[in-house]
């Protein structure tokens, strides 16, 4: 799969009978990208309309330049831009959508919006353009070009924005960029944790797909859909070595891991939803999060975390597939998730929510889960009666991706592989707090939640789970 050919991705998408289609116009990757910028700028018609470019204050190089300094001298003789910086220089941007509101009231009719910068940036422009275009007539509508700064996220290809709403993290409906323009060798040169974090994102796959299609099983989410995963498949078997040759610092390979992360982004656009690439072990980087920044703690690089998660929900997996048995999964069955989550919600978020407004918004949000897991218990006592069968097993397995791989992949990437490795974690139990407790932050159905119905989120697994200190 070439991520740059999306007419031959959208013949492919099409020939699988899919409905979605990639909506990115035109992704343009160069060695040296700021030497064409004239061009391409004059061919977007940059001098006749305002351009609006949004950065942040992080000091960025290029060679031996100033890499924003440089970038915005060659859009200044292209035409007149005003630069919106978020953040300040002590304090770097939250993706919040509030800031996002603002930077929406702040662009021009029909004007060029250019995000520089990586996935914080990134989303508040998408989405602040996606809002100021909200029933605009056509020839008002804005266009976006995205400059990704540093391999972090899937942000630059994809049709969602990540965004704090009332302190929790939500992955909301936006709109993709138009252009993606790529400059490899500033990719290159980016802080390495960002890059490890980039390939962190990749592997989340591994998880996500047999969480979609558990949740598919029991009829939780009825959406489901193979075309994602294959189209990821030619990259995904290509990451151990991609990630070996990012460790010896080719860069050719961060080529290779912008295409990972494009065709990741076009991967969840085309279903219109997260949940291709977004499984528990998002869940577990949601609620680290939400508990460090009410604890104001610092975050954890969101590539590291989910990375880290990968590692615990596929060990947990591997436990339940093999170990699970259909007397559990009847019993299950009949657990209330919605009264055990009251109690829950109620108790442990109590320590970081002394007024209550989280713990209402989670219980809120936890609630319909909780409704259709109610209504999933006969598939689930039809799902027992066939585990005998090896089946079920056999077919979420397919979809985990192997742990050798991904501890190939972390080795050369220096990847966690522990939720316990993070530098910041809410509290000394914090590691095993995430995965007994993250499955109470989000909608999505995951393992976690069928997991706390069995009653094998104890301390002995868990432990386990996250391999030891
Ligand atoms: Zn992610």
């Amino acid at each position: 799969m070439n991520a740059l050919d999306i007419t031959g991705l959208n013949g492919w998408l099409a020939a699988q009978g899919s409905g979605g289609r990639i909506a990115v116009k035109q992704v343009v990757v160069e060695e040296d990208l700021f030497g064409r910028l004239p061009a391409l700028l004059a061919w977007q018609k940059a001098a006749e309309r305002p351009v609006v470019v949004v950065m942040d204050h992080t000091p960025m190089r290029r060679g031996r330049a100033d890499a924003k300094g440089e970038f915005l001298r060659i859009i200044g003789e292209a035409g007149r831009a005003q630069v919106v910086r978020v953040g300040t220089a002590g304090e770097p941007a939250h993706a919040e959508l509030a800031i996002a509101e603002d930077l929406a009231r702040q662009l021009p009719a029909g004007c060029q919006v250019i995000s520089f910068g990586s996935g914080t940036v990134t989303d508040l422009a998408k989405h602040a353009r996606f809002l100021a275009d909200q029933n605009r007539p056509e020839s008002e509508r804005r266009t976006f070009v995205c400059i990704p700064t540093a391999c972090t996220v899937t942000a630059f290809s994809s049709a969602l924005a990540v965004l704090g709403v009332a302190g929790v993290k939500r992955t909301i409906p936006s709109q993709n960029p138009d252009y993606t323009w790529v400059d490899l060798g500033m990719l290159a040169e980016a802080p390495s944790p960002l890059t490890r974090a980039g390939v962190g994102d990749l592997l989340t796959r591994g998880v996500a797909y047999a969480d979609w299609y558990l949740s598919s099983l029991l009829g939780i989410d009825e959406s489901y859909s193979d075309v994602p995963r294959r189209l990821l498949a030619d990259h995904e078997a290509r990451l151990p070595a991609m990630a070996v040759a990012l460790g010896r610092g080719e860069r050719g390979a961060f080529r290779t891991l912008m295409e990972a992360l494009l065709l990741a982004g076009y991967a969840m656009s085309v279903v219109g939803q997260t949940t291709p690439i977004s499984g528990w072990e998002h869940v577990m980087s949601h609620y680290l999060d939400l508990c460090n920044g009410a604890r104001h703690k610092p975050l954890n690089l969101h590539g590291l975390q989910v990375a880290a998660g990968t590692f615990v929900a596929t060990r947990a997996y591997n436990d339940f597939v093999g170990g699970a048995t259909a007397a559990e999964l009847v019993a299950a069955a009949d657990v209330d998730l919605g009264e055990r989550a009251g109690a829950q919600i109620g108790k442990h978020f109590a320590a970081v929510d002394p007024g209550g407004e989280i713990r209402a918004e989670l219980l809120r949000d936890y609630l319909p889960k909780a409704e259709r897991w109610r209504d999933a218990a006969t598939r689930l006592r039809r799902l027992a009666g066939d585990w005998s069968s090896g089946r079920v097993q056999k077919e979420l397995a397919e979809r985990l991706m192997p742990l050798e791989r991904m501890d190939a992949i972390a080795i050369a990437m220096d990847l966690p592989r522990s939720l316990r490795e993070m530098e910041s974690l809410p509290c000394p139990a914090g590691a095993a707090e995430t995965v007994r407790y993250c499955h109470l932050v989000r909608q999505r159905f995951t393992l976690g939640d069928l997991l706390s119905a069995l009653g094998w989120l104890g301390t002995r697994r868990v432990d386990r789970w996250l391999g030891a200190d």
